[in-house]
């Protein structure tokens, strides 16, 4: 007679994602993100766009944030940036897929919001090391309902933007992606089993900048849900 071994401790699963106008939810299992994925904002970053191959970092689901939350100014940081982005919803598995292949992976779409510690972002740049602490740290990945994919239509012309308390700092259309959605699947399909419950996080168009304790945010795209956060006070240790 075997039993199944007691867990020492448990761990909270990282939040389901509501579906708009539906009562079930979608379970996250990965969070991938892509660098660089509109050419003003590699431009404002002081990069240029690598046309051979897009780039990836991660996020743990467990960075997964609710829209409508209120999130501690993270700590470790004086330059917390926001950047407003599309997220992909997989909802099939996909390996080694073409682009042909790679929508029928896509369950839906949301907005997002990819936190970022600019600060150590850039440090770890400087000294080639990575980018974990300025990318994948607690209530970095906020991401709003989901909408299926069908109800979306292809993403092409919609708008997105990102107000920062009632001001427009980032706009554009997510036409200027230099890297589609079906491409990413495809890209990311030749390098992981991509399953159900894996985000992408498409990349930020130009406009990134810094939040403070006290900020609010909307992010909307058009035919989705918006993404809303507001920045509470800071989390910095003394010393
Ligand atoms: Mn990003």
């Amino acid at each position: 007679m075997t039993q199944t071994p007691r867990r020492l401790f448990d761990i909270p699963a990282p939040p389901d994602l509501p579906v708009a106008g539906d009562d079930r939810v979608f379970p996250v299992r990965r969070i991938f993100c892509v660098g660089r994925n509109y050419a003003a904002h590699a431009a404002e970053m002081g990069n240029t766009v690598d046309r051979d191959a897009p780039f990836y970092f991660t996020k743990s689901a467990h960075a997964l944030c609710l829209s409508g939350s209120t999130v501690a100014y993270p700590p470790g940081t004086s330059d917390c940036h926001h950047e407003m982005e599309l997220v992909v919803a997989l909802g099939a598995s996909a390996f080694a897929v073409d682009t042909g292949g790679a929508m029928a992976a896509v369950w839906g779409y949301a907005c997002g919001i990819d936190l970022t510690r600019r600060d150590l972002q850039a440090a770890a740049k400087d000294k080639r090391r990575p980018w974990d602490t300025g990318k994948d740290f607690e209530n970095a990945a906020i991401v709003g309902a989901l909408t299926p994919a069908g109800a979306f239509g292809a993403p092409g012309a919609q708008a997105i933007t990102l107000d920062l308390d009632g001001r427009r700092v980032q706009n554009a259309r997510l036409s200027e992606m230099v890297w589609s959605v079906p491409e990413i699947v495809a890209d990311l399909s030749r390098l992981y089993h991509l399953q159900p419950g894996d985000l992408i996080f498409t990349g930020t168009p130009a406009g990134v900048g810094p939040v403070q304790p006290g900020s609010r945010l909307r992010g909307e795209i058009t035919g989705l849900a918006p993404v809303e956060l507001e920045i509470g006070p800071s989390e910095q240790p003394p010393g």
